[in-house]
């Protein structure tokens, strides 16, 4: 689980981001942070992967304050995905996916599978796709990529930051129902950030709406539903 204490993000330039941010994100949940562009979701996303710190409050996880943990260790438990993918270009797709298992040296065979395994369930056929590399791969595609490769490693968290936005609409509904899938199995602690309200009351066991670096509501899709 993932605790926000009276979080205050002041930014150098003294513009003051988040103001007493209190939130918890429960692992097996996908939490949903919806809000107007500026209120905050990405300030709160890097203080979560220590890509910043908080000005006052604490950033707990596990009930450990991330400002006392290993900042690699971090990085190996927290995964994220974002809209303009990352894919290494010079890798080829199956070692792109593999690669946070492959940095921890997980067992080969069982990496091969899981990755073949994951490729043909994004439509992305492991005997076609698994050698090819990112630049023959259409936008889309990539986006795919970019997904199962967080899904694909072993860690606790993934912070997912509008990983759909760039797809058409077809394959955005089909990556939202196999991100609503996978999580059932998998258990993990997924932060998703979107624009898009349909989006959020689809994936979302738990809506956090944002505005002007405040938590104005947090509840179920359907309470957010019936207080708009
Ligand atoms: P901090 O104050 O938390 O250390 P930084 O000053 O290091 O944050 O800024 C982090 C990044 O955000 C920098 O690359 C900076 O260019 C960028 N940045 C600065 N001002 C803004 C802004 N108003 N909106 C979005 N990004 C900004
Ligand atoms: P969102 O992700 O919801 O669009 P952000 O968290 O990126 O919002 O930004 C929240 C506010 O903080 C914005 O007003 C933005 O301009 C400001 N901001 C973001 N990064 C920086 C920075 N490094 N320095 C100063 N202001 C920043």
């Amino acid at each position: 689980m993932i605790v926000l204490d009276k979080v205050n993000k002041v930014y150098d330039d003294g513009f003051h981001a988040l103001h007493d941010i209190n939130l918890e994100f429960k692992k097996g949940e996908i939490t949903v942070l919806i809000g107007p562009s500026g209120c905050g979701k990405s300030t709160t996303m890097k203080l979560i992967n220590a890509l910043n710190t908080p000005s006052s409050g604490k950033v707990l996880i596990n009930g450990k304050n991330i400002a006392d943990m290993n900042p690699v260790e971090l990085r190996r438990d927290i995964g994220y995905v974002i809209q303009s993918v990352g894919l290494f270009p010079h890798m080829n797709i199956g070692k792109n996916v593999a690669i946070v298992p492959n940095l921890k040296k997980l067992d080969k065979d069982v990496t091969d599978r899981k990755v073949d395994e994951l490729l043909d369930m994004v439509g992305l056929d492991h005997k076609v796709y698994r050698t090819r590399f990112p630049s023959e791969l259409s936008g889309g595609q990539q986006q795919r990529v970019g997904v199962i490769r967080a899904l694909a490693a072993d860690q606790d968290i993934i912070l997912m930051d509008e990983p759909f936005s760039a797809l058409d609409p077809i394959s955005r509904e089909q990556l939202q129902d196999e991100l609503i899938r996978l999580q059932l199995e998998l258990n993990k602690t997924i932060i998703f950030v979107t624009h898009d309200m349909d989006e959020a009351i689809k994936i979302a066991d738990t809506i956090v709406l944002m505005k002007d670096g405040k938590v104005v509501q947090q509840g179920k899709p359907e309470s957010i539903l019936r207080h708009p």
